[in-house]
């Protein structure tokens, strides 16, 4: 049994914290939400008065937040945990936020002799649930080693990553988010045309998984309703993953291109399809939904 600090217990966090708990974790917790720290304190959480009083006695913290600006502040600002926490203490931020932060935290949590690692999940709210996550990891060999049985508890044993040095998690994470939105449009694309064509896009879709057009999409998310009972798409596009979300992994993605020297033509290309679904009022639907925009353009 570990003591883990878990602050940020959102769509995510709130699963991946109950999984925690689950696993035989002591789980100190902290949200903004009180209705966030209600929730898990029923299954066995104990609610702490702030992010600094959660972690007294905390081998591990864990941080599940929405954005950079918000690691940044929790770690580095003022009366940030980085002025509190033992050197011994083993930092985890699940978070999907730009490399360029995860790498400044990182160095200044080495530069207090704090373990600090971008562990950026894949999966969604549903693997949160079933504690079947991949986790990315960016930090050192030994944070990596002490993190494997913590992350195991919150996901899948063979998809927990060391990707490389502090950061990148967070690039592997852009990486994966660019090629999955590319995907799920040029699956749209292609079954729009075959629908349109008078095929049935059930039929067709079966037709390109058992071929070279097969993706995960297809496998376990098809955007066309009805094909797929569990997915977004047969369930009225309720997240799922959302449009929002997918915007700023996209403009994380674009970031880490330029700063890499890389053209990615297709990455922006997809971003600018999701900034105009979202600025059409979509941004709170599960991002499968832009095959709307894909059949009637
Ligand atoms: P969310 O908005 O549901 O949860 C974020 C939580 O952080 C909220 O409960 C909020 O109150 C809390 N919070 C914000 N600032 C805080 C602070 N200073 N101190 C304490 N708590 C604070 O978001 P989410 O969907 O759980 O996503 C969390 C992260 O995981 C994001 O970076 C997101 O991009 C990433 N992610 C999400 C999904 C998904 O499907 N939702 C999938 C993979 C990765």
């Amino acid at each position: 049994m570990t003591t883990i600090a878990f602050i940020g217990l959102g769509n995510m966090g709130g699963p991946m914290a109950k999984n925690l708990l689950a696993a035989g974790h002591a789980l100190q917790i902290y949200d903004l939400s009180e209705a966030a720290l209600a929730d898990v304190e029923g299954v066995g959480g104990v609610i702490a008065s702030s992010a600094q009083a959660a972690c007294e006695g905390a081998e591990v913290v864990i941080t599940m937040l929405p954005a950079g600006k918000h690691v940044r502040q929790v770690y580095t600002g003022e009366d940030g945990l980085l002025t509190i926490l033992a050197p011994s203490t083993l930092c985890l931020d699940a978070s999907t936020i730009d490399s360029e932060t995860a790498r400044e935290v990182g160095l200044a949590a080495g530069q207090a002799g704090i373990a600090f690692m971008d562990t950026p999940v894949s999966g969604g709210v549903a693997a949160a649930q079933a504690g079947t996550l991949a986790f990315m990891c960016g930090g050192t060999e030994e944070a990596f080693q002490r993190a494997r049985p913590v992350l195991e508890g919150m996901g899948n044993a063979e998809k927990i990553f060391h990707a490389g040095p502090a950061g990148a998690g967070q690039v592997a994470k852009a990486a994966n988010n660019m090629v999955l939105a590319i995907h799920m449009i040029g699956t749209c694309e292609a079954l729009t045309m075959g629908a349109n064509a008078g095929l049935d896009p059930a039929v067709l879709s079966e037709i390109m998984k058992a071929s070279s057009g097969n993706n995960w999409s297809l496998q376990v998310y098809n955007p066309w309703p009805d094909v797929m009972a569990a997915a977004p798409a047969s369930n009225g596009y309720n997240p799922g993953f959302m449009v929002d979300l997918m915007v700023k992994d996209l403009g994380l993605a674009a970031e880490v291109a330029q700063s890499t020297g890389v053209d990615n033509q297709l990455g922006r290309l997809a971003l600018a399809l999701y900034e105009a679904h979202q600025a059409e009022g979509h941004g709170a639907m599960d991002f499968s939904s832009i095959l709307n925009r894909v059949r009637k353009p």
